[in-house]
């Protein structure tokens, strides 16, 4: 069996297994797609020391710094459940069944969906999750922000300044990013913010033409011809597959202590799919190294 095997392979899970596997323990680590959320990122300036990279070098880079130790990597692979018996059981999709004394869990997160019609079909033809990778893109175009928490009006700001016009849609009847946020937006005359608007499609032809929503207050239905829709309603952990195994919270989100560890004696987590206050590399990186030694501390002690 593993000493502690890890799962999940973005930073927070590489940092986990660099530190195991320098305490000389037997180290594994399972990733759906090592490298995780960074690997979508287009540059990224606030990895300290670090002044500018850009996503995929950061992932090789991880992946390179992992592989300098003695820790089995075992990518493209996807844990489906977690038993906890005489030792921590990990089945994979394949069927195949890793065991451990401790487990790591660093699954990371997504961009939650809005399920409208259109959304699936025009996934990477207008409609988009990340401002950062993919603003340029719709320079001097109009698009839609879906979403008026923090994200939804960074997202709106920063869009701003590349495209011709930015319409913002709450769903609520007031936003609720910060009123710095909201200050800022409201200033900017390319910016329309529309709450108490129910997104019902994505509207296209090969390509995002428009978004329709209802009016919550008078039920009408609008319609705003555009090129790009951005959805920025949120993050979702990728932690489903546990089930009841471990505690998490009402944003599905595990619950961990200062040690990184979670309410089942062994089992630790790190990163964004844990109850940590931001979601950032270096972040997760922390969060990652404080989980592994955690699990080293459990370890020694049982
Ligand atoms: P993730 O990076 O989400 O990694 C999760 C890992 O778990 C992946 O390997 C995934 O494949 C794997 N996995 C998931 N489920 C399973 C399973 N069931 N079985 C096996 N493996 C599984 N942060 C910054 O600090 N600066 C930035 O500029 C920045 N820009 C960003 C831009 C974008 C577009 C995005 C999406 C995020 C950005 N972030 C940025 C946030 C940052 O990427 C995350 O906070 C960080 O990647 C979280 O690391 P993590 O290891 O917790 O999770």
């Amino acid at each position: 069996p593993f000493d502690v095997l890890i799962v999940g392979g973005g930073p927070a899970g590489s940092s986990a297994a660099i530190y195991a596997a320098r305490k000389g323990i037997r180290t594994g680590i399972v990733a759906e797609r090592f490298g995780g959320q960074v690997l979508d990122t287009l540059s990224i300036e606030n990895f300290i020391s670090v002044p500018s990279t850009e996503g995929p070098k950061l992932a090789a880079s991880l992946e390179e710094h992992v592989k300098t130790y003695n820790v089995d990597v075992m990518n493209l692979q996807t844990a489906k459940r977690l038993e906890k018996k005489h030792l921590f059981e990990v089945t994979l999709e394949n069927d195949a069944v890793l065991k451990a004394k401790t487990v790591i869990l660093s699954t990371g997160a997504r961009w939650r969906n809005v399920n409208v019609p259109g959304e699936q079909e025009y996934k990477n033809k207008g409609v988009a999750y990340c401002p950062h990778c993919d603003g340029p893109l719709f320079e001097g175009k109009d698009v839609a922000v879906i979403g008026g928490g923090n994200s939804g009006i960074e997202a709106a700001i920063d869009l701003a300044g590349i495209v011709n016009h930015v319409t913002v849609l709450e769903f609520a009847s007031e936003l609720k990013a910060d009123n710095v946020l909201q200050d800022r937006a409201n200033s900017l005359p390319n910016v329309t913010i529309i709450t108490n608007a129910q997104t019902t499609e994505i509207t296209g032809d090969s390509h995002v033409n428009g978004i329709s929503y209802k009016d919550r207050e008078t039920e009408e239905i609008h319609h705003v011809a555009l090129q790009g829709v951005f959805v920025q309603i949120g993050l979702v952990p990728n932690t489903e597959w546990l089930d009841d195994t471990v505690e998490r919270n009402r944003m599905g989100e595990i619950v961990v202590d200062k040690h990184g560890s979670t309410n089942v004696p062994g089992l630790f987590a790190a990163g964004d799919c844990t109850d940590s206050a931001y979601n950032q590399i270096i972040i997760s990186m922390g969060s990652g190294a404080t989980a592994s030694l955690g699990a080293f501390d459990y370890m020694i002690r049982n």
